[in-house]
């Protein structure tokens, strides 16, 4: 699994990290940081969700 995060198109709404707190942070500003762009299978789950919930579709997933 590979995730990129487009920060651009990010707007702070925190979403990722309820989802996928092990994969997504939020920097001072509240726009999220991708801290593990390749997680396990494990994860996967969770990452999906983080991708479905946010608002600015700024998480692309390929499996
Ligand atoms: S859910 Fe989307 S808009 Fe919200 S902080 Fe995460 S990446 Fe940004």
């Amino acid at each position: 699994m590979k995730v990129t995060l487009d920060q651009d198109k990010c707007v702070a709404s925190g979403q990722c990290v309820v989802a996928a707190d092990h994969v997504f942070d939020q920097d001072d500003d509240g726009i999220a940081v991708l801290l593990d762009p390749a997680p396990s299978p494990a994860r996967a789950d969770d990452v999906h969700q983080a991708a479905a919930v946010c608002p600015a579709l700024a998480i692309r997933i390929e499996d």
